[in-house]
């Protein structure tokens, strides 16, 4: 468990913050520290194939160990963190033995981690947890997954009994700036299927997750002196706020949950002249998603004939662009991948958590670039901020499914 400490310990005290307004990749120099690393560390235990490409993504093989053929298949992370709060400087705190009360990270602010907000707390008593001293974020997202694929592989070559196929590791940069497949090779990486070690929880086991799209609706008014105004001014904004009040009330992401899809609106910026709304839309369910992009066209040519007759012109412009898909649909004829997960946890004494997530991982990229890609637990809370933390034996399990999934995986039929 010690060992899992350090290499754990040694990854966030890297910065490694990506940088969304960035066009190079990795968007951020400093990411490379901690993937030039990986790559050392990867030799040095006796991975074969280790390459680092241009844009920094690094793959490296484990030689197959048994003669019968078995699917290659790979394990994914993303080195990144959040450029939502500060990745500088972590300095981890170990709880031992966590007694169930409130764990001080920062005495001279008074920053508490308390089970009485943070209520999963409590199912890790007895546990070794690792936090934040209230200062950073820890970067549990995504170093847990990337320690635990290491100690995995690790774990593996020092145990040449345990009968595995060949497996390819892979870490990306730039995943929290929703870069992390863009530019990963797929063919390169060559599995027939693959992880993201990138959930939070011990159990997660995750394969489908929302369709995506984007609108963007632009409204054309016309500025007139409001003393002379009657008959003639166009008030943009004042169209902009019709048109929002004509979507859904309730189908809205803090009315939602499960798999209710919703529209949300993330943006107005506005004059007279010209107003533009952006909103995201999302729904797990294929028609649903196409209905929802639909009813944006059709109140967009609803309000359009209104217009015209009212101002002689149509003066609304609607786009509508998909970003992402759910994996489901490239998951489900290979549905053996997840019950090979599925299969690992329960042999590992781990309930497996199945549900679908209310937003979008590499692994629904990668899985339209030609590689399924199931998203597991890789053991972390409260990411993206300072009361992130992860308890230790969940990265102790999260390896020890790594290692299951490969055995099984080898079973000869
Ligand atoms: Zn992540």
């Amino acid at each position: 468990m010690q060992h899992i400490i350090d290499r754990f310990i040694s990854y966030v005290t890297i910065d490694t913050e990506s940088d969304p307004n960035s066009d190079t990749t990795p968007s951020t120099k400093k990411q490379l520290d901690l993937a030039n690393l990986l790559v050392k560390e990867l030799k040095t235990m006796g991975m074969t194939e280790v390459t680092i490409d241009k844009n920094g993504y690094v793959m490296a093989t484990l030689e197959s160990n048994v003669k019968h053929e078995v699917p290659t298949i790979g394990f994914v992370s993303h080195y990144d963190t959040t450029p939502d709060f500060t990745g500088a400087n972590v300095k981890p705190q170990i709880v031992k033995n966590y007694d169930g009360g409130d764990i001080v990270l920062n005495k001279k602010q008074n920053i508490i981690l308390s089970p009485s907000y943070f209520k999963d707390l409590l199912q890790y008593k007895g546990q070794t947890l690792i936090t934040t001293d209230g200062t950073t974020l820890l970067g549990a997202d995504d170093k847990a997954g990337i320690t635990e694929i290491m100690s995995a592989m690790e774990y593996l070559i020092q145990h040449p009994e345990i009968k595995h196929g060949k497996i390819r590791v892979g870490f990306t940069p730039d995943e929290e700036i929703g870069r992390g497949a863009h530019k990963f090779d797929v063919e390169k990486f060559g599995c027939e299927w693959a992880y993201t070690m990138d959930g939070s929880q011990i159990g997660e086991l995750e394969y489908e997750n929302f369709n995506a799209a984007g609108a963007k609706i632009i409204f054309k008014g016309k500025s007139v002196h409001p003393g002379y105004a009657k008959g003639k001014m166009i008030n943009s904004m004042l169209l902009a706020n019709q048109f929002i009040s004509k979507l859904p009330k309730n189908e809205i992401p803090e009315k939602t949950k499960g798999y209710e899809g919703f529209f949300h609106v993330v943006g107005i910026s506005g004059s007279i002249e010209e107003t533009v709304v952006e909103l995201i839309i999302r729904d797990h369910s294929a028609k649903k998603f196409k209905e929802r992009k639909e009813f944006i066209h059709e109140l967009a040519n609803k309000f359009n004939k209104k217009w015209k007759k009212q101002f002689g012109e149509e003066i609304l412009i609607a786009e509508v662009k998909d970003q992402y898909y759910n994996m489901k649909e490239k998951v489900k004829p290979v549905f053996h991948i997840v019950e090979i997960a599925e299969k690992a946890m329960k042999e590992l004494g781990i309930k497996p958590l199945i549900k679908p997530i209310r937003g979008g991982t590499d692994g629904c990229q990668l899985s339209y670039k030609g590689l399924p890609c199931p998203n597991i637990f890789a053991g972390g809370h409260n990411f993206h901020g300072k009361y992130e933390y992860v308890p230790v034996e969940s990265m102790v399990k999260a390896t020890e499914v790594i290692v299951k999934i490969a055995e099984i995986t080898a079973i000869k039929k």
